[in-house]
């Protein structure tokens, strides 16, 4: 069997505007694709991929993916399920702030500093999810 080795992964963040969790999960993706992780990992945009963006859904059908939804209603994972495949991991930025004992953020726009802080805790999770997918 042809064994290829997995260099990359896709993260695939909610959307949300209507919650500050949507904003958290976008932030804390951009810093795993920017700072945390930018060799290992490639975004996909949810909307584009929904709306049958070719090059997202063919990247997702092929390489793992890593779900990060604000809130419970899991709008990412959802729609990757439904449109590719389960993802590799499923994270909820709701889960991250409780297990790390972390307020989840009031405001949806100009995050404070403790926000911020929220954020790069989600982000320390993707990247650690990231390196789970990759050496598995
Ligand atoms: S997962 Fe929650 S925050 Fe994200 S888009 Fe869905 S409802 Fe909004």
């Amino acid at each position: 069997m042809l064994n290829i080795a997995v260099t990359k992964v896709g993260v695939v963040s909610c959307s949300g505007e209507e919650l500050a969790e949507g904003t958290v999960s976008r932030l804390a993706c951009r810093e795993v694709l920017d700072a945390l992780r930018p060799h290992e990992t490639v975004t996909i945009c949810l909307p584009l991929f929904i709306a049958g963006g070719e090059e997202e859904r063919r990247f997702a059908a092929t390489f793992p993916t890593i779900t990060v939804d604000g809130c419970e209603k899991r709008c990412a994972q959802r729609g990757t399920e439904k449109l590719s495949g389960k993802p590799a991991k499923a994270l909820v930025v709701t889960e991250i702030l409780a297990e790390r004992g972390l307020a989840v953020p009031t405001r949806r726009r100009n995050l404070e500093d403790a926000d911020r802080a929220a954020a790069h805790a989600v982000a320390e999770e993707i990247a650690k999810a990231v390196d789970e997918v990759l050496n598995a």
